[in-house]
């Protein structure tokens, strides 16, 4: 069964009756072409593994199945186990795991699956909004093997990983996911395509994870309270932003750092790239010893 047919999906729960579960951020994709382009977005061939987050009543699932070698998929929700049951049918290729996806270790769970994680997985969902980013940070900083990442998330979320530095969507996210993937929007999606219907549109991302990160940096730690300081008050000044970031590294010692990296203490934090925050959190390491 393919339950991607807006009749399909109502006459399937109906007959569960399956009470969807808006906290869990259940939007169900009733929209065949939509789960096309999300397949040609990840590139699937058969020796693919995997590892879908909320397979909900298996719309993608069954898709993804029929493209990949193995489907790992993680639903927190006990309740849609029958209803998949139903949905899956035949399918041999696909291991359902109820677990909350923000504490599973990914790595470990292809390991145990496959046998070998360092063949590199992807991971492929429409994700459940209320926690997309605390989502993508644990896939990008945590799971070593995750080689591609292809979600549908909020639209407003989708401008912000992909954002250019000195425009409004640009921010910490945006300088995370830029450090650790090559990010690209992949197509829009209309809110129309779900049931029920969510309150936001939303967009396709893809992320390439970088062999290794997009700048290299004497610490990580450093790099990133660096760029959590720039953006905590973006109206500020850098100079301002940073002050307030370490009491004992006063402002003449942070206007030295700044002049050493040759950014002008008056831009603000949000006008800075990658490379010149990587530059800027090497000097204040090495200041600050
Ligand atoms: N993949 C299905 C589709 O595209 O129609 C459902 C997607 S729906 C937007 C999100 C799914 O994630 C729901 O099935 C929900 O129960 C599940 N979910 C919510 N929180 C979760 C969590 N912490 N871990 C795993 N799954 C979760």
């Amino acid at each position: 069964m393919d339950p991607v047919s807006p009749s399909t999906v109502r006459d399937l729960l109906q007959r569960h009756q399956f009470r969807i579960k808006k906290k869990l951020g259940q939007n169900f994709l009733i929209d065949g072409n939509i789960i096309n382009k999300i397949l040609n977005a990840a590139a699937l061939n058969n020796h693919d593994i995997v590892v879908e987050i909320g397979p909900g009543i298996g719309a993608l699932t069954c898709r993804l199945a029929q493209k990949a070698r193995q489907v790992l998929a993680v639903e927190i929700d006990r309740t849609v186990f029958p209803l998949l049951a139903e949905t899956l049918g035949e399918l041999d290729n696909v291991t359902l795991v109820e677990a909350d996806a923000l504490k599973t270790d990914f790595d470990r769970l292809v390991q145990d699956a496959i046998g070998d994680p360092a063949c590199g997985y992807k991971v492929v969902a429409n994700l459940p909004y209320y926690i997309t980013t605390p989502l993508i940070m644990h896939l990008l900083e945590e799971c070593s093997y995750a080689r591609k990442i292809v979600v549908m998330v909020q639209e407003e979320v989708a401008r912000r990983l992909t954002a250019l530095p000195n425009t409004k969507d640009y921010g910490a996210l945006t300088v995370a996911a830029n450090y650790y993937a090559k990010v690209e929007m992949a197509f829009k999606v209309p809110r129309t395509v779900f049931l029920p219907r969510p309150e936001v549109d939303s967009a396709v991302v893809s992320m390439t994870v970088r062999e290794s990160p997009a700048v290299c940096v004497k610490s990580e730690k450093i790099y990133f309270a660096l760029v959590r300081a720039a953006f905590q008050q973006r109206r500020k000044t850098l100079l301002n932003a940073l002050t307030s970031l370490d009491r004992d590294f006063p402002r003449d010692k942070w206007l030295n750092v700044l002049r050493q990296a040759e950014i002008d203490p008056m831009r603000r934090g949000e006008t800075l790239n990658l490379y010149e925050f990587a530059r800027l959190a090497d000097i204040y390491f090495q200041c600050r010893q």
